[in-house]
């Protein structure tokens, strides 16, 4: 882990919108998408965001989350609406998390809090502050039963499964709901895949209940700038549903999930700048980004711009102020996150 820490608050001057892999990102729906932070106990192989050795990290402030959050909720109505942590990194170690969750519970309209973990730093007095704090739902990346599989995936010396498998056990007892999210690495990890279904059967047969403990099993995504394992390939979208439907028949359970599943509808979006690919744009870089080639531009005060450095420039505290033009390369309107290039003329 690097010890380079950028924090994010009111008087950083960093838009909390736009950039990927900090703040909040909205994809149109009831779901509001929150990424605190960048900081991560694991360097998985096959991490699609490259998270755990990142030249810079970012923590961002409860505050100035919250403070954004009720404009959102203003703009998408009181109601019915989940807040889902997906950082870039992992949400247990964020300092803020339990006055986060308490402060988004009290806010009306907020009914479901879900979050995404590794589950590694779970542990008996870490459940009873999340279920203090009103978290409705936890999705843990866990890919295999065998503590050599994981450590070998997930690229660490140890693994404790056994007190993860307890922890789960933990969650479930306090009424937090848990949903087993494993990657499917093809010819890698298929016996495994097996395994921890007949673990969530057994569960079941205990008496713990389908909203209880759910399965859903994940695509491995490969990303030009991500990790990713050797020898392994990605299958499409038809292959894996297809391997889905064969696990489905074969072990009597539903493994196919979508929006409607978790309560997922259209719902307002916040207004965007419609931005286009090639379009120019003049922004202020305000911060470094994750990389030396990376910093955040801002566009306005809520909208930020992440901005790939062209080689051989890299950042330096000399360019913070500075008003440059860019051109916007990626400008994705389901969920406004946007990317460009400087310089964009050579
Ligand atoms: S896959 Fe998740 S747990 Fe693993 S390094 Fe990436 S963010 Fe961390």
């Amino acid at each position: 882990m690097n010890d380079k820490i950028q924090y994010v608050d009111k008087t950083s001057n960093i838009p909390l919108m736009g950039v990927d892999f900090l703040g909040i990102i909205d994809r149109g729906t009831n779901v509001i998408e929150f990424k605190p932070i960048t900081l991560c106990n694991l360097k998985c192989k096959y991490c699609f965001v490259n998270s755990g050795n990142y030249d810079t990290n970012f923590i961002v402030d409860s505050n100035y989350l919250i403070e954004k959050v009720l404009d959102i909720v203003r703009i998408k109505g009181a109601y019915n609406l989940e807040i889902h942590f997906s950082p870039y990194g992992e949400i247990l170690l964020y300092k803020e998390l339990e006055n986060l969750l308490k402060k988004l519970s009290d806010i009306k309209g907020i009914s479901v809090i879900s979050t995404q973990s590794n589950g590694l730093l779970l542990s008996k007095p870490v459940i009873k502050k999340l279920k203090k704090s009103n978290l409705t739902r936890i999705n843990i990346s866990l890919n295999s039963l065998k503590e050599e599989t994981d450590c070998y995936l997930c690229n660490c010396t140890q693994y404790d499964v056994d007190k993860l498998i307890k922890n789960i056990y933990s969650l479930m007892n306090s009424n937090i709901q848990v949903l087993i999210a494993p990657v499917w690495f093809p010819g890698e990890n298929d016996k495994d895949i097996e395994e921890i279904i007949e673990f969530v059967l057994n569960a079941r047969n205990e008496g713990y209940s389908k909203s209880q403990l759910q399965i859903g099993i994940q695509k491995y995504l490969i990303y030009k700038t991500g990790r990713t394992l050797k020898k392994v390939q990605s299958k499409s979208w038809g292959y894996f549903y297809l391997y889905l439907s064969k696990l489905e028949k074969k072990f009597k359970i539903k493994l196919k999930l979508g929006p409607h599943d978790f309560g997922i509808h259209k719902r307002k979006r916040v207004s965007t700048l419609n931005l286009q690919k090639n379009d120019l744009l003049k922004i202020e870089i305000v911060s470094r980004g994750r990389w030396e080639n990376e910093c955040i531009g801002k566009i306005n005060n809520s909208l930020g711009i992440k901005v790939l450095l062209k080689k051989p420039l890299v950042f330096s505290e000399e360019l913070i102020g500075k008003i440059i033009e860019v051109k916007v390369i990626k400008a994705n309107y389901k969920d406004n996150i946007l990317t460009a290039l400087f310089p964009h003329k050579l």
